[in-house]
């Protein structure tokens, strides 16, 4: 009988769990799912929470759910973790109640402690400890605001009765039971407290960003023993034995697990990862530095960046401009078009991102004449997807990343043949999509029998074959279309400016 793996997967818009039975092939197979979707809360402007406790009950009901379709505690052997980073929660070590809602990583309500510490100074030196540039995007200052709102709770930190951390870290101590408070490097990478480098906790950033060290988790490895199951949750003790952030447990899942392996997630934005080696490379095109996994005492480091709109822009010209009926539909029309017609369309809809780094710029459509039509904005609209991804490769390329062998891509935009060829064309590089797409909870349950001494090395094993885009288009027309997208970025920047 073959053992499976609970693969926890809780995100921001809800929470997972997944059965993969580990195959004699050495691959994880998918055999159930159970997924509940989580309630957003958004008391102010700008702030986003969620309620722990409702992530842990779904935590439960949707493991328990698929340890039961899967046949049984008893074909189980280890968990795996993976979860929407940076969220940071604050809990009672006695009572194991949280003390706030949970602000979630896209919560700006600590803007203003970062723009301080950035007009003190501070970023050069936090940026070069920890890969991170000063944004309230990261947890330390939600840590910090949340010990400051409730009171008491710094005093009561210092003496470990309140304890933080990143969802990880609050759904393993659930599990546990209170035993293991524990975050494992990736999250902690994620904080603007972890010395990249050496991976510890650094005092001077616990101290800049008012985080008590005691109030945090030990920092661990993404797989080995990290905390054992209370025998009464699903009915017998299970090991914990993998954790890793949402977007680095892609990264395993793609195995993307040598220098120049890299992996872009299109969904409403797009997230891209790329492993740089055992090494931290330092940006100065303001993508992150961050941690891909740490096993064995060794660390795979990557560079990410991000684009703001990526399926965003589909949804749109959907739902904004009613030009497609369906996502779908836009594959169609940009493939019966013979070109562009020189129309680009800039989806800054919430400001450009690297490498501009423009948070005022808006969209913009350049190009138009008689000739365009709907079917010139959608496929301007996919083109785009692509440009931006180029932007992306040439700020790793100019940071020093080890040249990109192949791009894995996953996400609900990669469904479109025409978006990912001109990936691949105007990227120049080899797109590689995988037939099961839940790369992010695969990479968790494969860091987990890693870690439970199941299987050998993290490569994938056993999957089916992948959907490959080859580049084709001649570098003089690649050129071309570049040329036409930085002059319709530029004018969107102009426009946005006085
Ligand atoms: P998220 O996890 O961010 O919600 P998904 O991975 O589910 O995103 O992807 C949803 C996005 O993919 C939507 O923005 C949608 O417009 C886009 N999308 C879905 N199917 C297609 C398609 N065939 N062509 C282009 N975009 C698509």
């Amino acid at each position: 009988m073959t053992t499976c793996i609970l693969a926890i997967d809780q995100g921001t818009t809800s929470t997972r769990a997944i059965a993969f039975e580990l195959r004699d092939d050495g691959g994880l197979h998918p055999v159930a799912i159970s997924q509940i979707a989580l309630q957003q809360h958004f008391p102010a402007s700008g702030w986003v929470e969620h309620d722990a406790d409702e992530i842990w009950t779904a935590t439960l009901q949707t493991c328990r759910e698929v340890i039961a379709k899967a046949g049984g505690i008893g074909r189980f052997s280890a968990v795996g973790i993976t979860n929407q980073r940076e969220t940071a929660v604050i809990w009672d070590a006695a009572t194991g109640e949280p003390l706030h809602h949970a602000i979630v990583w896209q919560d700006r309500r600590t803007a203003d402690v970062t723009d301080r510490l950035k007009a003190e100074g501070h970023e050069t030196a936090v940026q070069s400890a920890t890969g991170l540039i000063l944004d309230p995007y990261f947890s330390a200052t939600k840590f910090a605001w949340l010990l400051d709102a409730v009171p008491g709770a710094r005093e009561r930190a210092d003496r470990r009765e309140v304890l933080l951390g990143t969802i990880e870290t609050w759904l393993i101590w659930k599990l546990t039971g209170g035993a293991a408070h524990v975050t494992d490097a990736t999250n902690a990478s994620r904080t603007s407290l972890m010395d990249l480098k050496d991976r510890v906790w650094r005092d001077d950033l616990c101290a800049l960003f008012r985080v008590p060290r005691g109030a945090l988790p030990d920092i661990r490895e993404c797989a080995g023993e990290l905390g054992q199951t209370e025998a009464g949750l699903f009915g017998r003790a299970l090991q914990i034995t993998g954790s890793a952030g949402d977007q680095q447990a892609a990264l395993v899942g793609h195995g993307a697990l040598k220098a120049g392996d890299a992996k872009i997630t299109y969904g409403t934005g797009a997230f891209l990862v790329a492993n740089v080696g055992p090494a931290p490379v330092a940006s100065t095109s303001r993508l992150l530095g961050t941690l891909g996994y740490a096993v064995d005492g060794e660390a795979a480091y990557a560079l990410e960046g991000s684009i703001f709109s990526a399926g965003s822009a589909i949804q749109w010209l959907r739902d904004g401009v009613g030009m497609i009926a369906d996502s779908r539909g836009s594959e169609a029309l940009a493939q019966g078009l013979k070109d562009n017609g020189g129309v680009y369309l800039v989806p800054g809809f919430t400001g450009l991102g690297a490498p501009w780094w423009e948070p005022e710029a808006r969209g913009a459509i350049i190009g138009l004449t008689r000739d365009s039509t709907p079917a010139h904005f959608v496929r301007a609209g996919l083109e785009a997807l692509a440009y931006q991804t180029r932007d992306l490769l040439d700020a790793l390329a100019a940071d020093g990343a080890p040249r990109l062998g192949v791009l894995k891509v996953d996400g609900g935009v990669t469904a479109n043949a025409f978006a990912m060829q001109f990936v691949a064309d105007i990227c120049d590089v080899t797109v590689e999509r995988p037939a099961f797409q839940e790369m992010t909870a695969l990479g968790a349950a494969r860091l987990a029998a890693y870690g439970a001494g199941l299987i050998d090395d993290l490569k994938p094993r056993g999957d089916e074959a992948p959907a490959v885009w080859t580049p084709r288009m001649d570098a003089g027309e690649r050129e071309r279309l570049l040329g036409g997208w930085r002059r319709a970025v530029r004018a969107a920047i102009v426009a946005a400016h006085d």
